[in-house]
């Protein structure tokens, strides 16, 4: 549908992509994920038509749409800010770009439009008498209205408050796919990337990191950098001290160590809800709870693992945490297939 080649893009000094490839399918819901600054809406703009590539290709089923204008590419845009006619009602703001069809067949298509984001009941407000979740489904029909060939979202539910903005992930997912319509989202949520999107992204320093499934990324991340904007991480350095077995501190971890040879530096990666605790007293590995943090569903446990020589977050479903209190010890595992290892930082491998 969407092929960019080799996109690079330099702002003075400064290049912001460099050589970016990356095809969207028909249907497809991607999001661009990434740090601030690391150049997901200078690409999203490129695709777009607002911003030109210094170098490479955007490609539309086959043909060359780098140089054209954004106009002529007829993708629909979502911003931010919304950016409504604030003189202009709901109807209207969705009506103004049908200005190829006669005026009836427009208003009509503007309020199936309407009716299409729940709004049916609201289309004579002006965006200032509508809620902000309200106000960025008027600009969504505005955007789809036109039947664009893509939709472009630029970081769209970030104005909106917490529950607003998960209303908002599950109606824009399911009406993208009643649509069939091909997406690209730009966002700094992980949690909306992964929520929303069949494919994630990860934009780093102007070059993809990663991409794949969200339950790729977040399983089966490439790196230390992607593991660690993905969801959240323990990290814990060590050695490969024999195959299948890496030292911390003073403890021996048994995990998969196919890809570093003995000897070799690591930093080990566990997640928060793969650590499990013991009641025995007998277990090789002992922690002392720091802090119990309730957050509904699930409780996150602060621990300090002297054996380990770090401390570590675990998250357990809050009816498993309800026993435990602040101080007391308890024996820890490490379950060998939840624990990752990734290159140390280079500073680390030049000390060992
Ligand atoms: P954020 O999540 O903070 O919006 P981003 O990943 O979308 O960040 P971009 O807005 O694409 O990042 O910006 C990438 C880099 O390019 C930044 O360092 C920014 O300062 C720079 N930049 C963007 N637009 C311009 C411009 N028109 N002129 C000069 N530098 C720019």
């Amino acid at each position: 549908m969407i092929h960019l080649r080799q996109i690079t893009k330099r702002f003075g000094p400064q290049t912001v992509l460099q050589g970016i490839d990356l095809d969207l399918r028909p249907g497809e819901f991607v999001s661009l994920l990434g740090p601030s600054g690391c150049g997901k809406t200078t690409l999203l703009r490129i695709v777009c038509g607002i911003e030109q590539a210094d170098l490479g290709q955007v490609l539309m089923q086959g043909q060359d749409i780098t140089r054209w204008p954004a106009s002529q590419r007829r993708f629909g845009v979502v911003f931010q800010s919304y950016a409504l006619f604030p003189n202009m009602t709901a109807l209207q703001n969705v009506g103004y770009g049908l200005t190829e069809l006669p005026r009836r067949e427009a208003t009509a298509r503007a309020e199936e439009m309407l009716a299409l984001v729940g709004l049916a009941d609201q289309q004579h407000k002006f965006p200032a008498q509508l809620s902000g979740g309200q106000q960025q489904r008027v600009a969504l029909a505005r955007a789809l209205a036109p039947r664009p060939r893509l939709l472009l979202l630029d970081e769209p539910l970030s104005a909106l408050d917490a529950q607003v903005r998960h209303e908002m992930r599950t109606e824009i997912r399911a009406l993208q796919q009643r649509l069939g319509i091909t997406t690209l989202m730009v966002t700094h949520d992980q949690d909306e990337a992964l929520a929303m999107s069949d494919r994630v992204v990860l934009l780093a320093k102007g070059q993809i990191a990663q991409q794949g499934a969200p339950r790729q990324l977040y399983e089966q991340p490439a790196s230390a950098l992607v593991a660690g904007f993905v969801g959240r991480m323990n990290w814990l350095d060590g050695q490969v001290v024999a195959e299948g077995r890496v030292r911390i501190g003073t403890a021996l971890l048994d995990c998969d160590t196919s890809a570093y040879k003995t000897g070799s530096v690591v930093r080990l990666g566990v997640r928060p809800e793969s650590l499990r605790l013991l009641d025995g007293e007998g277990a090789m590995i002992r922690a002392r709870i720091d802090a119990l943090q309730f957050h509904g569903a699930v409780t996150q446990v602060l621990m300090r693992c002297d054996a380990l020589g770090s401390a570590l977050l675990l998250e357990l479903p809050s009816g498993e945490a309800s026993g435990l209190t602040e101080g007391e010890m308890r024996g820890l595992r490490l379950p060998a297939r939840a624990l990752q290892l990734f290159d140390a930082p280079t500073s680390m491998r030049r000390a060992a």
